[in-house]
């Protein structure tokens, strides 16, 4: 039988207007731009199909983006109100992975089941943080909070690759963190693999230069030949996870900000974006 197709929203929450190109990137890849600012958005995403709502991550609240200096835009659960979703009634959310911007907000969802990769939660429970500098990019919070569901049995531990569903599957890439993964889903234009942070922006794919914050450098560029295979070698199919270009490259949902069709048409090539990214900071600079 053929693979169902999804709809697949992302839906912006929050951003962070202080990055610059500087600091988006482990080589230096632009250097003649390296002061110039490139702000990051923080995404969760919503699959809708074959009769079944999913989301992928749960982002942060808006304790915890004042707590981090972020600016909030709109709250998950104000998000998943306007598409109708009561989180009361989500079954299903799969975790990328459990940094504080990914995996705030649990207790939103007192009926979920959790997929995760085992790796991914064996590290932020063990020695690794004992390291503040790399224990600080979980909220200790957020990891208590995800003992509710794990005690209570409504959580899955993956080991690898899988299939969650009939056309969502995911990919364990690690690099980010050692449990990092892709989200991958069939859609009517394609299969369109959600990088989420094992490519922050499309210019980190792109130039084959991750985001700064790893756990193992070699696996995160692994981690981008894995996406092209999956997509088939087409940048329109890999959605970053952090890339306000989002916004620009996907129609919006019925004529809101912040949400954006990620199972429709680009209306622009991302690859043509990114060429003028930074071109508007240049003028000025
Ligand atoms: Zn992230």
């Amino acid at each position: 039988m053929a693979n169902p197709v999804y709809q697949v929203l992302s839906l912006r929450v929050a951003s962070d207007p202080q990055r610059t190109v500087g600091t988006n990137f482990f080589f230096d890849s632009f250097p003649a731009d390296a002061d110039l600012p490139m702000p990051q958005d923080y995404l969760f995403w919503v699959l809708e199909g074959d009769g079944r709502r999913i989301l992928i991550d749960t982002c942060f609240s808006p304790a915890a983006a004042e707590r981090r200096g972020r600016i909030m835009h709109r709250s998950v659960e104000a998000h998943l109100a306007d598409i109708g979703i009561a989180p009361s009634e989500m079954t299903d959310v799969v975790m990328t992975h459990l940094h504080w911007d990914h995996a705030g907000n649990i207790e939103l969802f007192p009926n979920a089941r959790f997929f995760v990769q085992a790796d991914e939660l064996a590290f932020c429970t063990g020695r690794s943080m004992l390291h503040r500098g790399v224990s600080k990019i979980y909220n200790r919070e957020d990891v208590q909070a995800f003992m509710v569901p794990l005690f209570e049995g409504r959580v899955v531990l993956l080991d690898g690759d899988a299939t969650l569903f009939p056309g969502i599957t995911v990919s364990k890439v690690g690099g980010h963190t050692p449990g990092s993964m892709t989200v991958n889903v069939n859609t009517r234009r394609g299969q369109v693999v959600l990088a989420s942070d094992a490519a922050h922006f499309y210019a980190n794919f792109r130039t084959r230069s991750p985001f700064p914050i790893l756990e193992s450098f070699p696996q995160a560029l692994e981690a981008f030949e894995i996406m092209n295979r999956l997509s088939g070698g087409s940048l329109a199919h890999i959605i970053p996870g952090h890339d306000p270009l989002l916004a620009s490259v996907f129609p919006a949902l019925a004529n809101r900000t912040g949400i954006a069709c990620l199972h429709e048409d680009p209306v622009v090539d991302p690859a043509s974006l990114i060429s003028q990214q930074f071109a508007t900071g240049r003028k000025t600079a």
